[in-house]
């Protein structure tokens, strides 16, 4: 894909009623809007991956923040697709982070259907609005507050500790 691939704005978006929740990725790039949608295990895994990949880059120091993209997604865009196959990589020479996306219905394997880069800040709040979104489904703990499930629930108020389940990658269909 040629071009500039900086993703001016992305979003995760859950769309529906509860238990009947679909998801997509919304991300604006080269002026258009792209709508990937994805399974909730999806969304949980994407969040996830950014999250460990921005814990393990190195420290380049003070960055410039980018102005927040003010642009309007264009949520009719007819550049929509369900995701099949996704990869993470980074480009340390622009100290990006790097999505690609593959359609699951496309019949070339090898064409990436959909690549976006993003600034560190933005793949942080990225993460963090895919936890958002995969935990708002799901019930909270009376005694933490945490969304519990689908896994036991270890809840700190009960145990003096909080252990962060990183492999909690394999969340059950929407509730
Ligand atoms: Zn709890």
């Amino acid at each position: 894909m040629a071009g500039d691939l900086d993703a001016e704005r992305i979003q995760i978006e859950a769309i529906g009623e509860p238990g009947e929740r679909r998801f997509r990725f919304l991300a604006i790039v080269n002026g258009e809007t792209y709508a990937i949608w994805m399974e909730k295990q999806q969304v949980h895994a994407l969040g996830l991956a950014l999250e460990q990949m921005l814990d393990r880059l190195p420290d380049m120091g003070p960055t410039l923040g980018a102005a927040p993209g003010m642009a309007e997604f264009d949520r009719e865009t007819r550049r929509q697709f369900r995701v099949g196959r996704m990869e993470l990589g980074y480009d340390e020479g622009e100290d990006r982070l790097v999505v690609v996306a593959h359609d699951l219905n496309s019949a070339d394997e090898d064409e990436a259907t959909f690549a976006c880069r993003m600034t560190r800040e933005q793949a942080r709040d990225l993460s963090a609005e895919a936890a958002a979104v995969v935990a708002a489904g799901r019930p909270r703990c009376t005694m933490c507050g945490e969304p519990m499930g689908p896994g036991p629930h270890v809840c700190p108020q009960q145990n003096g500790h909080f252990k962060h389940d990183l492999e909690a990658a394999d969340e059950p269909d929407e509730e």
